[in-house]
């Protein structure tokens, strides 16, 4: 089990606090109208949020993969959309910073670092979703740009985002359908989103997003031509590490206020957390949380290493996410129809915890990842 140094554990002590101190208070605000505030990722810069994994050289603060999921932990124990939104953004800030041109890093990293504008990526369409290669959306190259047709599905932050880091298939003199990125500005003339209703994270945003001949320049194109499914491939892979720390830190916070509850709800003359059936909800809730945070820094630790570390990616995030759900569901039960009520946090935590099963490759996806890993057999075409 990776355990936190001295740095670290202030670091997060000063994060909860803040996180505490200026936005648990606004969540249910925010909850209510759909609305996320923007505003405080530039206040939560200053502890890393924005460009924790990137170079200094590019703005950044270069933080080991363990203290950056130490982020996301506390991020994820404050509000499951807050997390989301740092995920998207730190998403397209490490791919800029990776792949980007001198040009795309002044007029897109650099704003989204000072948080002067917002991100999304698209990838998931309308009839393509755990099977990234097959991407319909195609962009075709006519002289000094290309032309970008097709739709976008399920996309965080779409509704808010200036700019779209779009995956595509490709076709020109040297690309025939392979997949590029595209960083596509949402006042380009074919470009529109729709906001799309849905159960979990309500904060984020979601977005349906079309593309009808949306001329891209080519200065907007993100790394070399047909590049874009290795990389799309990792950037997943450590993405999972993401949604396995902000579960871990939404596993706790239920836990954390279903052993609250459960000291100081009285039933038949004892508080609850005196029954034996109380006790083994709050038992099992905590063999979760502690096994999805062993899980989740093992992998981040592994990657710190410089190991892909595909099946501890895929493992953390499958049993995180399912754990986070789990924990939620008897938390709710622990609290007997407070959890149902809505401004009380843990119907948000039911709902937001839902949502993480799905995104970065769903469940059945990770066990398939993990089972290549394991056997050396793939069972993904
Ligand atoms: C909260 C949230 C945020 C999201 N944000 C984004 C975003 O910002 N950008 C973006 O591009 N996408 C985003 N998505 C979309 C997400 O990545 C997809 O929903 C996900 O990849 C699954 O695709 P799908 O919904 O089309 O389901 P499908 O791929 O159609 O899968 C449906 C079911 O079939 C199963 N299945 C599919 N293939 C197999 C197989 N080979 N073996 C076994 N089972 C299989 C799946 O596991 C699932 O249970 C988001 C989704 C959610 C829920």
């Amino acid at each position: 089990m990776v355990v936190l140094n001295d740095e670290q554990r202030m670091l997060k002590e000063n994060v909860d606090k803040w996180l505490a101190a200026h936005l648990t208070p606004v969540i249910n605000d925010h909850e209510a109208a759909q609305s996320f505030p923007f505003e405080v990722l530039g206040e939560l810069a200053q502890f890393g949020y924005l460009g924790g994994r990137i170079p200094e050289a590019d703005g950044g603060f270069d933080l080991p993969f363990v203290t950056w999921g130490m982020l996301l932990e506390s991020a994820g124990y404050c509000w499951g959309s807050l997390r989301t939104i740092l995920n998207i953004t730190n998403g397209t800030i490490q791919k800029l910073s990776a792949q980007g041109t001198e040009d795309q890093k002044d007029r897109f990293l650099q704003p989204l670092l000072r948080n002067e504008i917002r991100t999304c990526t698209g990838l998931t369409e309308p009839n393509v979703g755990s099977n990234v290669r097959g991407i319909e959306a195609r962009a075709d190259r006519k002289g000094d740009h290309y032309v970008i047709n097709g739709a976008k599905l399920w996309i965080t932050n779409g509704i808010n985002a200036d700019i779209c880091l779009m995956v595509a298939r490709t076709f020109s003199e040297d690309s025939d359908g392979a997949l590029s990125t595209f960083i596509v500005e949402k006042d380009m003339p074919g470009f529109s989103a729709r906001k799309v209703e849905k159960m979990t994270l309500r904060c984020t945003g979601t977005a349906e997003l079309s593309f009808d001949n949306v001329r891209v320049p080519v200065e907007n194109r993100l790394g070399p031509e047909g590049t874009a499914l290795s990389g799309t491939l990792k950037g997943l892979n450590t993405a999972r590490v993401n949604i396995a720390m902000g579960a871990v830190g939404a596993a706790q916070s239920a836990l954390d206020l279903s052993v609250d509850y459960a000291k100081t709800r009285k039933q038949f003359g004892k508080p609850i957390g005196s029954f034996q059936l109380v006790q083994k909800h709050i038992v099992d809730m905590t063999v979760r949380v502690k096994a999805a945070r062993a899980l989740a820094y093992t992998a981040a630790a592994r990657l710190d290493a410089g190991e892909e570390a595909r099946e501890d990616c895929s493992i953390a995030k499958l049993y995180a996410s399912q754990a986070a759900f789990e924990v939620a569901d008897m938390a709710l039960q622990v609290h007997g129809g407070l959890g149902y009520a809505v401004g009380y946090p843990i119907e948000r935590i039911f709902r937001d915890t839902r949502g993480g099963t799905i995104p970065e490759g769903t469940s059945e996806i990770q066990t398939l990842i993990a089972g290549r890993e394991i056997l050396g057999l793939s069972a993904i075409t």
